[in-house]
């Protein structure tokens, strides 16, 4: 939920309504779509999220860890260095995207 239309005129408002924003962005990611689309990417059907340190090492994996607020945080994890990307809403929905063409084309 995102009180924008309310609180825009005011620093703390712009404040209250990024957090509201962030927390629904969470909310919405699922950490099965990133496992799918690892498993695509494992046969080689779409392209692996790549490593932000060395395009070299193997595809980055999908991890989910639960914070001191019962949050779910996802992230892709690099485990040949450990280089860690969170996934902003951006990334996710063209996974999202990615995954339902999959799986319109599967069925055919
Ligand atoms: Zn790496």
């Amino acid at each position: 939920m995102c009180y924008t239309s309310h609180q825009i005129n005011t620093s703390y408002g712009k404040i209250i309504c990024t957090i509201a924003i962030y927390k629904e962005r969470k909310n919405i990611m699922d950490i099965r779509k990133f496992s799918k689309y690892y498993q695509y990417a494992l046969k080689d059907k779409v392209l692996p999220i790549p490593c932000g340190v060395d395009p070299e090492h193997p595809m980055l994996v999908p991890r989910l860890i639960i914070d001191e607020n019962n949050n779910d945080i996802i992230y892709l994890y690099c485990l040949d260095c450990n280089y860690k990307l969170y996934p902003g809403l951006e990334l996710y929905q063209n996974i999202e995207f990615i995954l339902e063409e999959l799986e319109v084309n599967e069925e055919d």
